[in-house]
């Protein structure tokens, strides 16, 4: 992640590093805004440099949130809160320790997925406790992280963080404006079809456009569509 214009007189990292600091040396926003869910094993963790930690079956019966908000994550958060640094995040401690460079700390807390949260995060009452609309943005942030480092062009990346990036209100105009953009071009293609079994599927696509929720995978699927009717 680092590179050679991250040493330690970047303004923009400087920013962050002083945002967190306002709290404690050890805040991280990506304590809240990163998860890696090890299905296969009930294992998770944020970010990935921590050992994963089980999944209390218990506490997911009780929320399911508790996939991201397990017990054992809500108290390294309160740790951050606190002004201590959780040791499991000596990957951190060993780079701000040991040298001059911005750890991933700065870097995972500065992402376009994780500081439009850090305010919201610090302001919280409930600070330890990631809501589930933010554990969607944060399965939905890393998904995307592996598309990004993996499959993207560069305007798909773009795409993607300015998906990730757009405030609830911007997020409902661009979906409406994207469904009528849809379903009018469906609307096209059904009038000048003549094959019934093609406009059948038209017409699940058509209904499935309607009953989309807004929120952001939906607002990615929807893109995706449209990319597809193009
Ligand atoms: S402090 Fe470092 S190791 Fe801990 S969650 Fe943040 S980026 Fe990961």
């Amino acid at each position: 992640m680092a590179d050679e214009k991250t040493y330690s007189e970047n303004p923009i990292y400087l920013r962050v590093k002083e945002e967190l600091n306002e709290v404690g040396p050890g805040m991280c926003a990506a304590k809240w805004t990163q998860v890696t869910l090890q299905l296969q094993n009930g294992h998770n963790h944020s970010c990935h440099h921590p050992r994963t930690h089980k999944i209390s079956e218990q506490e997911i019966a009780r929320n399911p949130s508790a996939l991201h908000n397990t017990r054992y994550k809500k108290l390294r958060r309160k740790e951050m809160l606190q002004g201590s640094r959780p040791s499991e995040c000596d990957y951190c401690w060993g780079v701000e320790d040991n040298s001059d460079r911005f750890s991933d700390r700065i870097f995972k807390s500065g992402e376009s997925w994780s500081y439009p949260f850090l305010k919201e995060i610090k302001e919280s009452e409930k600070s330890t406790y990631s809501a589930n609309e933010n554990l969607l943005h944060t399965v939905l942030a890393n998904n995307f992280n592996v598309l990004y480092s993996n499959t993207l062009n560069e305007s798909q990346k773009e795409e993607l963080k300015n998906i990730l990036s757009m405030s609830n209100d911007e997020l409902n105009t661009k979906t409406t404006e994207l469904k009528e953009s849809i379903l009018t071009q469906v609307e096209t293609i059904l009038t000048e079809s003549k094959d019934v079994e093609f406009n059948s599927k038209l017409n699940s696509v058509k209904n499935e456009v309607q009953s989309m929720d807004t929120s952001k995978i939906n607002y990615y699927r929807l893109t995706e569509l449209k990319n597809g009717l193009n």
